[in-house]
């Protein structure tokens, strides 16, 4: 099977190295409601998992949740909330989201507060290591320490320290933090600030960056390099590119990940959609007027990797698309027994070319249409499986 890896901008050959795969995908700051865009990259992965499953792999799939972090607490301020019971709501909030478009839940749904002994280890590993320093209650991961940073930023085109910097400014960087020794260090562990909840550490009391927490979930659930790292695009930098550096000088192993998988951004009114923007397709919202098979035909209709607008004709397509899958199972019956080959290997190459899902729900639309008009039974019975590789519910 061939995947986009990131890291090298390339199509490679994913070849297993033993019969279990192991998967770590970013999750969410839980501290609002699941948009379209949270949608496509979780139904994304779990269409890979399904179809890694399917080919005969076991697969172990961790993600994280961010439950502590600056958002969680500012937003639990505005609400009149405590910051645990804001998270707690929205996690559940998100769970039944992905619940209801079918998407299957990893093995490990991992919590920053739950991790913090091991951060706390790697941090102080860095630190022994010359790859961070304390200032001030906090540490931070020394960019000068690493001849080597920033090798999946350049691979997406941030070829220099300035470019570097750009976009970590308009990503959160504090660039101008008088604790630093370098604009681009990026904080390990950050000291309590006034109000603020906290958890011991050897540097005072605080709470984990972001970016060491999904380092070291990967590593306790995962072991120290994995298969697949995934997240949406906006990730690869600066998240990934900070998780590759610390990971790889902590454990002094690399690659972390054999492969890295982003998915593209979804756009609304021509805007990416975002929290901040506040131009959000809610997925509670589109449940109300769309099924959940629906929902993910629209989804699967954009190749992960690409950048994509809903629009309501989109929907209204994927709607008919589904009806055509019902008519065959009405047609057909729940315990349709026959076969095509000729389906299955075409349905095979496509996903085997990068998971091209639109290129499978095309051939699956036709051959559906054709079945209904020939009473085909075999390839009736036929489409049904697949579509259950791909995690429709028809
Ligand atoms: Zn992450």
């Amino acid at each position: 099977m061939k995947l986009f890896n990131t890291l090298t901008q390339s199509l490679e050959d994913f070849v297993p190295i033993d019969n279990t795969v192991r998967i770590y995908v970013c999750g969410v700051t839980p501290y609002d409601t699941t948009h379209l865009g949270h949608a496509f990259t979780y139904v994304s992965f779990d269409t890979l998992i399904r179809y890694l499953e399917h080919r005969g792999h076991t697969v172990r799939y961790v993600q994280n949740v961010t439950d502590i972090d600056d958002d969680i607490i500012r937003k639990s301020k505005e609400l009149g909330l405590a910051w645990d019971e804001l998270g707690h709501r929205e996690t559940t909030r998100f769970l039944r989201d992905m619940d209801s478009l079918n998407v299957r839940r990893p093995d490990v749904y991992a919590k920053a507060t739950e991790e913090i002994a091991n951060i706390v280890t790697i941090v102080q590993g860095l630190i022994e290591r010359g790859h961070a320093y304390v200032n001030d209650n906090c540490v931070f991961y020394s960019i000068k320490s690493d001849p080597d940073f920033g090798v999946m930023a350049r691979s997406i085109g941030l070829n220099n320290y300035d470019a570097m910097l750009a976009i970590a400014n308009e990503r959160g960087n504090f660039p101008n933090d008088p604790r630093k020794h370098d604009p681009l260090d990026f904080v390990l562990w950050q000291a309590q600030a006034p109000g603020e909840p906290a958890w011991e550490s050897p540097w005072g009391p605080g709470r984990p960056g972001w970016h060491i927490e999904c380092s070291a979930m990967s590593m306790h659930y995962l072991g120290e390099q994995i298969d697949i790292h995934g997240g949406g695009s906006d990730l690869a930098f600066p998240h990934h590119t900070c998780e590759i550096a610390q990971s790889e000088h902590y454990t002094g192993k690399a690659p972390f990940s054999r492969f890295w998988l982003h998915t593209g951004m979804v756009y609304q009114d021509g805007e990416k959609m975002s929290k901040s923007l506040g131009n959000l397709t809610l997925v509670s919202n589109l449940l109300k007027d769309y099924t959940p098979d629906t929902i993910r035909v629209v989804l699967q209709q954009h190749h992960y990797r690409m950048p994509w607008e809903c629009f309501p004709a989109d929907l209204q397509g994927a709607a008919h698309i589904v009806e055509t899958f019902a008519q065959v199972r009405a047609l057909v019956g729940r315990d349709a027994q026959g076969e095509n080959e000729m389906l299955r290997s075409r349905f095979k190459a496509a996903m085997e070319n990068d998971l091209n899902t639109p290129e499978a729900i095309l051939l699956l639309k036709e051959a559906a249409e054709h079945t209904l008009a020939t009473h085909d039974l075999n390839a009736g019975a036929e489409i049904l499986r697949l579509t259950s590789v791909l995690g429709l519910c028809v």
